[in-house]
């Protein structure tokens, strides 16, 4: 077999490997200031925070504060707390943008279309009847008429509202 001389595609490599250094989940754990890294909501084990880089208006992730590549790895308390979030962040998404469904889903490993594989994450994305296919979704042929700051401003306070309520058990 040839063997492909691509050097543009290891400089692109090296490019993506140092951008991925910083984690931006650990990141978030972290920020002092929540609008810093766009942190909807932080939990005891778990936080919420916008993707930069949605796929639809109220684009969310929900993630781990502990850096696990799998939830395999992960405590049964932050399993259960990110479980009993959902239903929350689907009414939230709900009331603010009355989507007519929703994409769930986590990408485990690189392969799997992780842009952050070691540290795990729930997508959660609104959906609207006519809105782009998953496939254009991915082509890049995203419709985003909202701004994250804007986006933010009107989650924060529905999630912090029901979430502060505590009636979720691990909170
Ligand atoms: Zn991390």
């Amino acid at each position: 077999m040839r063997p492909l001389f691509t050097p543009w595609r290891k400089r692109y490599l090296e490019r993506v490997d140092e951008e991925m250094q910083t984690c931006i989940f650990c990141a978030a754990a972290q920020a002092a200031d929540p609008r810093e890294r766009w942190v909807l909501f932080r939990g005891r084990w778990n936080l919420i925070m916008l993707n930069l880089y949605p796929y639809s208006n109220g684009h969310m992730m929900i993630a781990p504060l502990t850096h696990w590549a799998s939830p395999t790895e992960a405590s049964p308390e932050a399993l259960t707390e990110m479980a009993l979030w959902i239903p929350v962040v689907l009414e939230v998404l709900h009331e603010a943008y009355r989507p007519h469904g929703f994409n769930l889903g986590m990408n485990l490993g690189r392969c799997a279309g992780a842009g952050f594989a070691d540290h795990y994450h729930l997508h959660v994305l609104p959906r609207w009847e006519g809105d782009t296919n998953f496939m254009a979704t991915v082509a890049e042929t995203r419709l985003i008429p909202e701004d994250i700051p804007t986006t933010f401003d009107r989650l924060r306070p529905l999630l912090e509202a029901r979430l502060r309520r505590g009636t979720y058990p691990t909170g």
